[in-house]
């Protein structure tokens, strides 16, 4: 089955897969995990570019520009 549970990574909540904000379960987690980026709190150990984190990244990025353009 794939019936894979999508978890938010602000939160810890589950995330309905056709939730506008995946992979957050909302606009704010979404915002507060921009947030965390833009002021350091991830550190990056090694750089490591993983092809489906880039690829996940592009289509986050995609969709918001989508959202704005809708606005
Ligand atoms: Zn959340």
């Amino acid at each position: 089955m794939s019936n894979k549970e999508l978890r938010c990574p602000i939160c810890k909540k589950p995330v309905a897969l056709d939730t506008p904000d995946v992979p957050f379960c909302s606009d704010r987690c979404r915002v507060l995990d921009l947030g965390a980026w833009a002021s350091g709190d991830y550190k990056i150990g090694s750089p490591v570019l993983d092809p489906d984190v880039l690829e996940e990244l592009d289509d986050a990025q995609w969709k918001a520009e989508q959202r704005n353009r809708e606005n």
